[in-house]
């Protein structure tokens, strides 16, 4: 399919989703629950460089579970798979995202769902104060995204405030020894509330979802030799698309692996990172969610591309 026809499915798959009612802003963090649930966002950025975007793609919000696949990405750079997954399982949980419960061996059941986004972020820099480790975190995002994100304060705010959830899966993660030893707890949930607490607008996710589609290669920012340069280490990008097209869609990642077959990584402000290797990446936002707490507009989008474009990995070519 020519570039010109990709655009125009994708215009029209954003146009198809605009009327959606169905799903709920989330409400768990009280500051989410003031989101605008008409706000529908769709940019795509491909691996060359062009870039499109429709609808609110002007509006930030804040990464929340999205930020798990580059925290992750970050504890495989620093300490290299072994080391990582001594800590945090490989498996889809079947479970709710915040679910209190752990594997067999005590650990997360994998890097993209709360208690594995916790223990990744006690993996960044733990020797470190934590503003050095937030810029760290921060930072990543600009090289992958080509954008420095924001900070929503009051999210963060919101989130430390209702945390309950998350400070009962991480004391239980310490009790059943899942941790490095003398990891300070409190400096991890902080970093992992900061984290999900960056903020990006659609066109620039859309960029960061393409480094990745791109072998690590941001397409739109070369450095100062002029030579594009990779952000990530070739087998840190494979751990990662691989947990994301495993476990990156919560208790709705089977179906989604089976029907659209793509790496993708949603969280609960609405937003969805698609990556489409080799082609392209994709970003979609849209507040209300599902029941499994991915976007309506967003899985639909999906489901409806991979009918109009063969993109499905196992799409037999
Ligand atoms: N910050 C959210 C939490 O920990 C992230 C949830 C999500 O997006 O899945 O509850």
């Amino acid at each position: 399919m020519s570039p010109e026809s990709c655009l125009n499915v994708l215009e029209e798959l954003y146009e198809r989703q605009r009327p959606l009612a169905e799903g709920k802003v989330a409400t768990y963090i009280p500051q989410l629950a003031k989101a605008n649930p008409n706000h529908w966002a769709v940019a795509v950025c491909f691996a060359d460089g062009r870039q499109a975007a429709w609808g609110d793609t002007d509006e930030s919000f804040c990464l929340q579970s999205v930020c798990k696949p580059v925290n992750y990405c970050l504890a495989l750079e620093a300490h290299g798979e072994a080391r990582v997954h001594e800590h945090v399982g490989f498996e889809p949980s079947g479970q709710v995202f915040n679910a209190l419960t752990l594997n067999p061996r005590g650990l997360p059941h994998n890097p993209l769902i709360n208690a594995g986004g916790i223990m990744c972020c006690s993996l960044i820099a733990p020797e470190k104060p934590l503003h050095e480790r937030f810029e760290l975190v921060s930072d990543f995002w600009q090289r992958l995204s080509g954008a420095t994100p924001g900070f929503d304060n009051a999210v963060y705010q919101s989130e430390r405030q209702s945390a309950d959830r998350n400070r009962a899966l991480t004391y239980f993660m310490r009790e059943q020894g899942a941790f490095p030893p003398h990891t300070d707890l409190e400096a991890t949930l902080e970093l992992y509330f900061q984290s999900c607490s960056l903020t990006l607008n659609a066109r620039e996710l859309a960029v960061a979802a393409a480094t990745l589609a791109n072998r690590g290669v941001c397409p739109v920012k070369t450095s100062d030799a002029g030579v594009q340069e990779a952000q990530l280490a070739p087998r840190t990008l494979r751990d990662c698309l691989t947990v994301m097209a495993t476990c990156g869609m919560y208790n709705f990642s089977g179906e989604f692996a089976f029907r659209i077959g793509l790496p993708a990584k949603s969280g609960v402000s609405g937003a969805l990172m698609l990556v489409v290797p080799g082609v392209m990446g994709l970003a979609l936002w849209s507040p209300p969610l599902d029941n499994f707490g991915n976007s309506v507009r967003g899985v639909e989008f999906c489901r409806q591309l991979v009918e109009r474009i063969p993109l499905h990995v196992f799409e037999p070519r």
